[in-house]
């Protein structure tokens, strides 16, 4: 009967990571993916184009892991953003900074990304097992037996889970992992989407999509509370709102909406003026030009495409010169360029978003190794872990720096 020194379950970015790390210590090791090649969800990243990691600090790599960020200190610093960069230029692919610290490899294509790991995975000899969905595991004495739906089964010394989130299924990541984890003891935490597109309750929204607000200030309201969010773009669409802003904070909106139900996103179109400055300003203007339509002067403080749909909220006739607007009337005016609300009242489905905020408990997880606290052999890496970090690159180096310490840890 033949016993793999370790068996990793899943070819992402993760389980590809982990696999090259094991084999390059001499150990003999398998990767068990479900599909028929490695890297499905890596193929399509970043628009196809993968951003792979981001040149921004350890600090802030582990503040976009929000609050258990510190959990990865370990990880990053054993295979950093810059380890990472260094290995896929090792493995010449040349890679670009782009805004924000992104980095992308210089083709372009994700797939580029998924090539360099096919090549590495050959040449540490890696088994590569297709095709096997990994239904069952667990552990008689210390060699762990796996098997597949189809029965076939494997047995190995430590196992790499390595299975992903629950997000866009059709590439594989279905949450099977996670089954498996919970059947071992381990505690799944709420399962939440990170990087989602918001509902929007105010149907003229939805006519107005493909609109971009540039730079506008968003604050979320809910049970008296204000937080506010980045100053940014804001993407309008046929359902809701989405853009970099959203997507970055959808994790935290959506587990608001869950405790307190609808929520109020505000919009600010103008975050530079404070909202008595504009007061005045408006006043001024009205005098200023006071035989100038509203809908013309509206062109100044908003995008052309929101002003008469705002204004028929709020049910003021377009054509009115400046002079004719009653004070109730500019008052209105004022408070809905500095805070026009709306309804958040849901999101996309869960598949539809780009990470899963939630997983095995990193409580049940030594950030040292990835070793699982409650079955020893037994490690996690990627996104079946807990929590998410932002857009930018960071899950993805997430995956790399997790695979790569629980690749090492299995050796040892
Ligand atoms: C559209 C999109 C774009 C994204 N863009 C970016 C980006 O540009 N930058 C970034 O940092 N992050 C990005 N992400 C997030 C990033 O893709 C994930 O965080 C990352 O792929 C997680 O890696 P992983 O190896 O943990 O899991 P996955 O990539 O999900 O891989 C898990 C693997 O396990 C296999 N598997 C699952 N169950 C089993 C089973 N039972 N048996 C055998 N195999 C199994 C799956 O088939 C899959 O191949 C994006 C996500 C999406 C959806």
């Amino acid at each position: 009967m033949k016993i793999y020194d370790i068996a990793v379950i899943g070819a992402g970015p993760a389980g590809c990571m982990a696999a090259i790390q094991g084999a390059q210590q001499g150990k003999n090791v398998t990767l068990l993916e479900k599909n028929d090649r490695i890297g499905y969800k890596l193929s399509l990243t970043g628009n196809e184009r993968c951003n792979l990691t981001n040149t921004a600090t350890m600090e802030v790599f582990l503040e976009k892991f929000g609050r258990r960020g510190s959990f990865y200190r370990d990880a990053f610093s054993k295979f950093s953003n810059q380890d990472l960069m260094n290995f896929f230029i090792k493995h010449n692919l040349e890679l670009k900074e782009e805004e924000e610290g992104k980095i992308f490899p210089i083709t372009e294509k994700a797939r580029s990304v998924v090539e360099v790991l096919e090549k590495v995975l050959d040449e540490e000899k890696v088994k590569l097992i297709y095709n096997y969905p990994l239904e069952h595991l667990h552990k008689t004495s210390n060699v762990f037996k796996l098997s597949s739906i189809e029965g076939e089964f494997i047995n190995a010394y430590n196992v790499i889970i390595a299975t992903g989130g629950v997000t866009y299924g059709f590439t594989g990541s279905t949450g099977d992992g996670l089954t498996i984890a919970e059947f071992l003891g381990h505690t799944i935490t709420d399962l939440k989407p990170g990087g989602v597109p918001l509902r929007v309750r105010e149907e003229w929204i939805h006519q107005l999509k493909g609109v971009t607000l540039e730079n506008v200030g968003l604050t979320i309201g809910y049970n008296g509370k204000k937080i506010d969010l980045p100053r940014g773009n804001l993407l309008l669409t046929h359902f809701g709102v989405s853009g970099p802003i959203i997507l970055d904070m959808s994790h935290i909106i959506v587990g608001l909406m869950k405790e307190h139900g609808d929520l109020k996103l505000y919009i600010d179109f103008m975050p530079e003026i404070r909202k008595d400055a504009l007061g005045v300003l408006l006043m001024e203007d009205f005098q200023k030009y006071s035989k100038k339509s509203l809908k013309n002067y509206l062109k100044h403080h908003l995008p052309n495409n929101l002003i008469i749909p705002i204004l028929n909220t709020l049910i003021i006739d377009p054509q009115k010169k400046l002079n004719q607007i009653t004070k109730k009337e500019r008052l209105q005016l004022q408070e809905i360029l500095k805070s026009l609300p709306l309804t958040i009242y849901g999101h996309l489905p869960m598949d539809k978003a780009m990470v899963t905020c939630g997983g095995v408990s990193k409580k049940e997880i030594d950030p040292q190794t990835m070793e699982s606290k409650l079955v020893k052999g037994l490690y996690f890496a990627g996104e079946i872990i807990a929590g998410c970090g932002g857009r930018g690159g960071y899950n993805l180096q997430q995956a790399f720096s997790t695979g790569y310490v629980a690749g090492v840890s299995a050796t040892k």
